[in-house]
């Protein structure tokens, strides 16, 4: 069976990890997956249902009309959710929010955990997230957990969400960060948390192109590309 390179990179938002990720994997030509798109996916198709993140009676039955498919194209990863392109809707703070709460029922981790294995099984890939040296790929070809300060992270998402027109402030953002950074690490199932073999890659001090050509570097040289 072909082998392919699979490269994990998890750390807490705002840290630059789908940035880095995404870069890396034009320059390695590798396929760059964004899973918390997927726990976004998930949260938007509850919202519309009107259920709560919390609602572990519904939610795990309501995975069962959730079709969800991935689309790479040119302009990068499309979330279609059955059948509609959701890609631009996910993008919100309170879908931020709901992922982050629909994502600590094991119900829901368990649903989405082959669809993610499955694409590392027949692409070289990079995947984004927070578990994904842990659980989803414990045997990555190289793991990395990609960090920063509290602040400098709420910064970049505040510059992110004025960027894109839509009105929080700073204060707003590094609240609703610690309150997801907090619930990321501390649930029971799969959290937030540096695998052993990871290499911490610090960013705070960092540029955007100097974070991308340090972990492009490290890439390369581990992998022996
Ligand atoms: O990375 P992003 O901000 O899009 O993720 C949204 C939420 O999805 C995170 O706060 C986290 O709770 C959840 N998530 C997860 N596991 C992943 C990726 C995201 O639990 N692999």
């Amino acid at each position: 069976m072909e082998q392919f390179f699979s490269i994990a990179i998890d750390g807490p938002s705002g840290a630059g990890k789908s940035t880095v990720a995404k870069a890396a994997a034009k320059a390695l030509n590798f396929v760059y997956l964004d899973t918390g798109a997927i726990y976004r996916t998930v949260a938007w198709h509850i919202t519309l249902m009107g259920i709560g993140p919390k609602d572990t009676d519904h939610v795990p039955m309501l995975l069962d009309d959730c079709n969800i498919r991935i689309d790479f194209q040119e302009d990068g990863q499309h979330m279609i959710l059955n059948g509609m392109d959701i890609t631009g809707e996910i993008r919100t703070p309170e879908i931020a929010a709901c992922a982050s709460q629909v994502s600590a029922q094991p119900a829901v981790r368990e649903f989405l955990l082959d669809l993610q294995r499955d694409l590392a099984k027949s692409h070289n890939i990079i995947m984004d997230g927070r578990d994904i040296g842990t659980v989803v790929l414990p045997d990555a070809s190289l793991k990395i957990y990609l960090t920063a300060t509290p602040e400098a992270r709420a910064k970049r998402r505040y510059d992110e969400y004025i960027a894109k027109g839509q009105k929080t402030t700073f204060e707003e953002v590094l609240k609703d960060q610690e309150k997801r950074d907090y619930d990321d690490s501390h649930r029971a199932i799969a959290p937030l948390k540096q695998a052993g073999d990871a290499v911490v890659v610090d960013t705070t001090d960092m540029g955007l192109q100097e974070s991308i050509d340090y972990c492009v570097a490290l890439m390369r040289e581990r992998l022996g590309l």
